[in-house]
């Protein structure tokens, strides 16, 4: 193998071997861009070297010929003493880890090369303060020296001349500063500072690959879910200065602003400068467009290769420059990071440009961002102080009091207040505090803490490991940096988007994004901003890429409104139990609890109004759309009265002799009903088969609701799901009867409803038998949640606050199956149940509800596989919209 490339040899699809920066280097020289000549080493040498503890064999002598061959091209050899090569080492990974690795520059000076340099430039300040560079550069991150002490030399000899900028020390100065560090180096790391330039070259070398796995890359891999086992590769690039005077400097630059995306000269310069001065904040920079006014042609043709690059790569790029005497170098470029807002209007720019066309567009997009711009943002106006900052761990804007445990999180909730738990960490103890909380906020642990997982699985706002608060949750307090303490009930504002943290409350704003959902702003209206008109065309293209449909999840009329608005094209989901709580209640814990026929008639009595009444809203809120209406499906213990509570009652009154035969009649009847694994026990089909009547006054109701609709000329469009079904035999029967109701409707009425019926495919076994339930079955709802919970074993109530945290953080898996779909598990049986179904009824309509509808990775999974439609809630309709069209570009 092949160990180093020439930059002449590589280019930028070759990320994963020469890394991003060397890949990217390899593209601009192979464009005739100005780039210093140089080499890089693979990570697959990278990857020897950390595995196996020493170099490849064969690295030594790779490295040597690409060094005699830049020696040659530059006609100087590295450290050669009278006019030496200098050169940078550079790491560079896969994917851009910002600050993370290491970078030395000027290698090859020693001794007797600067001496070489000087006279070569001449300019002795220039050579020595390249020197001193190195050391300090070197000694840090080779050597393992604290940087400190060479920072704080620096600044006594900054103090002892009386001035303020490096640049106002002269050669004499810089010699003696020479002089120090090497003192420090030999004090710190017990050696002195490597005078020979091959060895200073070597040492880096293995220095950038032992950056892989220091313990800030490792936990920064973490967050960002990036592999371990990638390695990095190693550039080295032959050294252009920026320091040799007023007519030197380096900068960095974006083609377009990376906030709002548009057009124009962002960056900034330091003249008289090198590498890390212009990010480090040593001296003050100026923007871009001064270097017009300092050096107008390296400035013209900064800007002929910014134009160039971007029409190269067709899209945002970050640069990174250097101008040596008035010739301008490029020393990196990448397509460059930018806000989720940005994201969007860059991909409609550049499709305006002509640079790229719609199905391109989606892909500079994705779901995840389009749900960032759609929660609700704090003020940025509004004049609140920010008193920390953690890890933006899960979306949104939350306000309120600081409570310090769960306990009173759940009783300060209960009695009205808005309250935020703050803990130094949660554990599963703390979920009934979060689920009260608005917000969570830790001064512990990252993106995969217990607060985090939890947290996003609720949609709950959460910051988390926000090191800087002082959390004592004995004393119920917490102390900010400043010392200002934050006593229990103080109000307090988190921002899960931004991870900061506010004391006292910030004005929250709605997203325009949401606004413009929900058609209180008009994209192409005057007040309509940049973004709001960039989501509405994107959307636009997703809207007519698309396969998929995207109908949402809703038992309501105002939801299902709502849903119509962000662009669903049916219900897929209508929980029905949501209907029979309230004053409802009594009337189904009535039915379950009768004991002769006649009390049984008389509660489905009481329901069928109440039911049909609400169908009729939903049909006409969804008027020419199909709604899936889903027959009671949770087990049955969520209608009656808590057994401990009732058991309570029950002694009470006893014990003081008072009337208590009601208590203690339903009290027998919740013990008779009592299971022990409810959401395997009397559910779904099964609560059809066993109340008689229950299902036959549903589906009445839906009938009869249907016939009032299209009286009224409406056109409901309506489809009865039977849920948790495991066999043919269980759809047979409720369907013969349903079959009938409707005939007796549809007679009574004299209308045709034509309703179709359909199952829902959430067990294994019904996923297995698909061909044979497909029979009785018009339609197919992938019910996923269930469907996961009991291919894997896993109780969905339970698993998320127990064990999953430490699954993920073992890496068992990278997300949790209830959040984006197990492909190879549960997704092999959606695949199988869906072909089966088909061969036996090829018009058979096949979707999905449950919260994978709304899950990008889903999403594409689901398109793959043929699925008709997904459903979500109506929030992530967009999101699924953007993603279906996404999968289908
Ligand atoms: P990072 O990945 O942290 O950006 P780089 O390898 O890009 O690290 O190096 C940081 C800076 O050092 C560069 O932006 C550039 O200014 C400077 N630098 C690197 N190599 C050279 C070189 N060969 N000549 C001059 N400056 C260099
Ligand atoms: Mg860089
Ligand atoms: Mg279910």
């Amino acid at each position: 193998v092949k160990f180093v490339y020439d930059f002449t040899e590589g280019n930028k699809d070759l990320k994963d071997l020469l890394g991003g920066k060397g890949a990217n280097l390899a593209e601009m020289t192979n464009l005739g861009l100005p780039v210093p000549p140089g080499f890089t080493i693979t990570t697959e040498a990278c990857k020897v070297y950390l595995d196996s503890g020493a170099e490849p064999a064969a690295l030594r002598d790779e490295v040597s010929a690409h060094l005699d061959a830049l020696e040659q091209r530059m006609g100087k050899k590295l450290g050669q003493a009278d006019n030496p090569l200098l050169v940078s080492v550079r790491s560079g990974a896969k994917f851009s880890m910002p600050g993370m690795m290491d970078t030395v520059l000027n290698i090859g000076l020693s001794d007797k090369s600067v001496k070489g340099l000087a006279e070569q430039a001449g300019d002795e300040r220039f050579a020595w303060d390249s020197y001193r560079r190195l050391i300090q550069m070197f000694g840090r991150t080779v050597l393992g020296v604290d940087g400190d002490l060479f920072e704080d030399a620096l600044e006594a000899a900054k103090t002892s001349k009386k001035v303020t900028v490096d640049t106002e020390l002269e050669a004499a100065d810089l010699k003696k500063l020479v002089t120090k560090f090497k003192k420090i180096v030999k004090t710190e790391a017990g050696r002195d500072f490597p005078q020979d330039p091959r060895e200073q070259m070597d040492l880096a070398i293995h220095a950038v690959f032992d950056s892989w796995n220091t313990d800030r890359a490792k936990l920064y891999r973490r967050q960002e879910r990036i592999p371990g086992d990638l390695g990095t590769a190693v550039n080295v690039c032959s050294m252009v200065f920026g320091n040799l005077g007023p007519d030197s400097g380096t900068g960095v630059a974006f083609t377009r602003d990376p906030a709002s995306g548009h057009q124009g000269v962002y960056g900034d310069y330091l003249q008289n400068a090198q590498g890390e001065d212009v990010v480090a904040g040593i001296r003050n920079t100026v923007p871009l467009a001064e270097l017009e006014s300092i050096d107008k042609k390296s400035y013209d043709q900064l800007m002929q290769i910014m134009e160039t690059l971007e029409n190269h790569y067709k899209d945002l790029c970050d640069i990174e420059f250097t101008i040596e005497r008035g010739q301008l170098w490029m020393l990196q470029t990448r397509v460059g990071k930018r806000t989720a807002g940005a994201a969007f209007r860059i991909a409609t720019q550049l499709v305006d440009q002509g640079l790229i066309d719609e199905a391109e567009a989606l892909q500079r997009v994705n779901g995840a961002q389009l749900a960032q711009l759609m929660f609700p943002r704090f003020d940025e106006e509004a004049k609140v102080a920010q008193v920390g900052r953690g890890i933006a761990a899960s979306p949104g804007a939350a306000v309120g009091k600081a409570v310090f445990d769960s306990y009173t999180a759940v009783k300060w909730s209960r009695s009205g207040e808005k309250v935020i738990l703050v803990r130094r960490e949660t554990n599963p103890d703390d979920l009934d505090g979060m689920i009260a909380a608005e917000g969570i906020l830790t001064s512990r642990g990252g993106k995969t803490s217990h607060a985090a997982v939890v947290a996003r699985g609720m949609g709950k706002t959460c910051v988390c490991g926000a090191e800087e608060l002082e959390v004592d949750t004995k004393r119920r307090r917490m102390t900010v940096p400043g010392g200002h303490v934050v006593e229990e009930g103080d109000l307090i504002s988190i921002d899960g988007s931004s991870g900061k943290v506010y004391l006292g409350e910030v004005p929250v704003v709605p997203s325009p994004v949401v606004e413009y959902f929900e058609g209180r702003m008009h994209a192409g209206a005057q007040d309509a901003d940049e973004l709001v008109e960039a989501v509405h065309r994107i959307m636009a293209f997703a809207d007519r890429k698309r396969r998929l449909r995207v109908r949402a999840n809703a038992d309501n009329a105002e939801d299902a409104m709502r849903a119509r608005r962000f662009g669903a094209q049916g219900i897929g989901l209508c929980r029905t139990e949501h209907m029979f709580l309230g004053d409802r209640r009594e009337l189904v814990e009535r039915l379950i609890l009768a004991d002769t026929e006649a009390e049984r008639e008389e509660s489905l009595k009481g329901l069928l109004p109440l039911q049909k009444q609400d169908f009729v809203e939903l049909f006409s809120a969804m008027d020419g759309l199909p709604v899936t209406i889903r027959l009671l499906d949770p087990p049955l213990h969520e209608f009656l009265p808590d057994i401990t509570e009732l058991s309570v009652r029950v002694a009470l009154a006893e014990s003081r002799q008072e009337p208590h035969e009601n208590e203690l009649r339903l009290l027998q009847a919740v013990h008779r009903l009592h299971e022990q694994n409810p959401m395997l026990g009397l559910r779904g089909v099964r609560l059809g088969l066993v109340i008689p009547g229950l299902f036959t006054m549903q589906v009445r109701a839906i009938a009869e609701a249907a016939a009032e609709r299209k009286a009224a000329k409406g056109d409901p469009r309506a489809e009865i799901m039977i849920p948790l079904v495991g066999t043919v035999q269980e759809l047979e029967i409720v369907r013969e009867e349903a079959d009938q109701v409707v005939a007796e409707v549809e007679a009574a009425t004299g209308t045709s409803l034509k309703l179709s019926i359909g199952t829902m495919i959430e067990l294994p076994r019904a996923a297995l038998t698909a061909g044979q339930i497909a029979e009785a079955a018009e339609f197919f709802s992938f019910g996923t949640n269930d469907l996961t919970q009991t291919v894997w074993g896993f109780s969905r109530d339970d698993v998320e606050a127990s064990f999953f945290t430490a699954y993920l953080e073992k890496g068992i898996f990278g997300v949790s199956p209830f959040e984006t779909i197990d492909k190879d598990g549960v997704g092999s049986l959606v695949k199988l149940a869906a072909e089966a179904g088909r061969a036996t009824r090829p018009d058979l309509k096949l979707g999905v509800c449950g919260e994978h509808g709304g899950d990008p990775e889903s999403v594409h999974f689901f398109h793959e596989v043929g699925l008709d439609y997904v459903s979500c809630s109506p929030f992530r309709i967009p999101v699924a919209r953007l993603e279906a069209g996404r999968a289908a570009s």
